[in-house]
């Protein structure tokens, strides 16, 4: 049993690992998506919030164009 964990230890190591990268690599894709986005449709003049779908999240209001 104890030979076992020694044995799992290392994979489990592994396996977090690659899970931490691809989950990085997933974030870091979907980050930089989120700021080609933010820079096609710009900022919200009041708090600076990226401008969503034309319009600011957190003012609710249509962005003017
Ligand atoms: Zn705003």
């Amino acid at each position: 049993m104890i030979g076992m964990m020694a044995f799992l230890a290392p994979i489990f190591a592994v396996a977090i690992a690659v899970v931490t990268y691809f989950g990085i690599k997933s974030f870091v894709k979907w980050r930089k998506k989120q700021i080609q986005k933010a820079l096609g449709e710009g900022m919200c003049a009041n708090c600076g919030t990226k401008i969503v779908e034309n319009k600011c999240p957190i003012c609710n209001t249509t962005k003017e164009v």
